[in-house]
């Protein structure tokens, strides 16, 4: 199905906040790297689970409890199904992407790392799949690699293979660049890593809103996500671990849920997925997740993906015509994010002058930094599309951009 402009309406009546007026100015909201806003049937779940499903779940004999636990664990199995998973149990719920790769970089960290031994990420990957491996390199005196990419924003395959070496215990890296938009040969990675026994995972934060996954076929050994960059509440998000691997990990957190027997002397664990969830679970927030889900998979991934695709390429050639643009990121593959800079000019000034305009775009160095160093730059201007964006608003982002360039220039 073509997502024309009568679907695209229909859709954009679905969030509410599309109706805001910024400063006297229609809100044209071009920050959706950074959060998505929320459908009316997302935030009418959350208000649903308060009125009438709250109680704490699990272990619960009461009605309300068994319900919120269904509705949880019913949540968990829209989420495999979504992401393509063997299992429910393969299917952990974490506070966001960051919570997720920080429980792999110390539960996987403390099973199978040791001094001596390697991580390999990408130049382009966001601080939450950086710090972390820091974190696990420092603690057990270990080397992070770091995959290089070409100027258009490609990373550089051949020398992620010569990185791999029997070392290495782990790949971790971005399946789209939060900056560049690129998307990375996450498959070929995969297979190249499997080669070597070295097991991936995959940072799925802007891929999943934009592009069909399938962790099955990818191969993926681990994969994450936010749900607030996939239409959902903020505060959930979800790792996916091969079952295998989350078997042979030991727990992240310790506290209740998580355990089997507790005493004094000796204390045993859950089984999957609980032993990774210590604590009272986001049970509203998986259940508003499931439902973000739901909504964009009835859209259809494949559609989103191809109106996004038409989007981006539409902005980038209208861009093209501001004197002195320069695009930051130009891999054949890219998502639907455009980061650039025009001049000289600091791309805050230019961030501060469209808000003023009504036009919400992100600016600085969106938790890139390693990456703004290799580009030497100190930030960028980024552009990032949802499908509730549309032709008309990018005509008026690149008049505003025109003029705001010439008050700058
Ligand atoms: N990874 C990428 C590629 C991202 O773009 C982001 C957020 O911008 C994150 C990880 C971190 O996500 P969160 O802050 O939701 O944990």
């Amino acid at each position: 199905m073509k997502l024309d402009s009568q679907i695209i309406q229909n859709i954009r009546a679905d969030f509410p906040i599309l109706e805001e007026k910024i400063y006297g100015k229609p809100l044209i909201y071009f920050d959706n790297g950074a959060t998505t806003q929320k459908p009316l049937c997302v935030l009418e779940k959350i208000e649903y689970a308060y009125k009438h499903l709250n109680a704490n779940i699990h272990r619960g004999v009461h009605y309300l409890s068994q319900k919120a636990t269904e509705a949880h664990e019913e949540a968990r199995s829209t989420i495999a199904g979504f992401l393509g998973a063997t299992k429910r149990e393969e299917i952990i719920f974490t506070r966001g992407t960051t919570e997720a790769i920080n429980l792999i970089a110390f539960s996987f960290g403390e099973a199978f790392c040791q001094e001596g031994d390697e991580i390999i990420v990408s130049v382009m990957e966001h601080h939450s799949n950086i710090v972390p491996w820091q974190m696990l390199c420092e603690r057990k005196k270990m080397q992070l690699r770091v995959v290089p990419m070409h100027e258009n924003g490609e990373l550089q395959i051949d020398a992620f293979r010569r990185l791999l070496n029997e070392k290495t215990k782990l790949v971790s890296v971005t399946h789209v660049s939060n900056v560049l938009g690129t998307v990375n040969p996450v498959d070929e990675m995969i297979r190249i890593s499997h080669e070597m026994n070295v097991p991936v995972l995959i940072d799925g934060a802007q891929a999943v809103p934009h592009i069909p996954v399938n962790v099955q076929e990818m191969d993926a050994d681990f994969y994450v996500f936010s749900g607030h960059k996939i239409y959902g509440p903020t505060g959930i998000g979800v790792l996916y671990g091969k079952e295998k691997w989350l078997n042979a990990l030991p727990p992240y957190q310790g506290g209740g849920e998580m355990i089997e027997k507790v005493s004094f002397e000796k204390t045993t664990y859950n089984v999957l997925p609980f032993k990774f969830e210590a604590g009272t679970p986001d049970y509203i927030g998986s259940t508003a997740l499931a439902e973000a889900l739901r909504y964009i998979s009835e859209i259809g991934l494949d559609n989103i993906a191809a109106y996004e695709h038409d989007l981006t390429a539409y902005a980038t050639e209208q861009l093209s015509a501001i004197e002195g643009i320069r695009f930051i990121g130009t891999a054949a593959e890219k998502s639907a994010v455009i980061s650039f800079l025009v001049g000289n000019i600091h791309p805050y000034d230019i961030g501060m002058l469209l808000d003023k305009l009504g036009i919400a775009v992100r600016t600085g160095h969106h938790c890139a930094q390693p990456l703004m160093d290799s580009l030497d730059i100190p930030g960028t201007v980024r552009a990032s599309f949802s499908f509730y964006n549309t032709k008309e608003e990018i005509d008026v982002f690149v008049a505003a951009l025109k003029r705001v360039v010439g008050m700058l220039s």
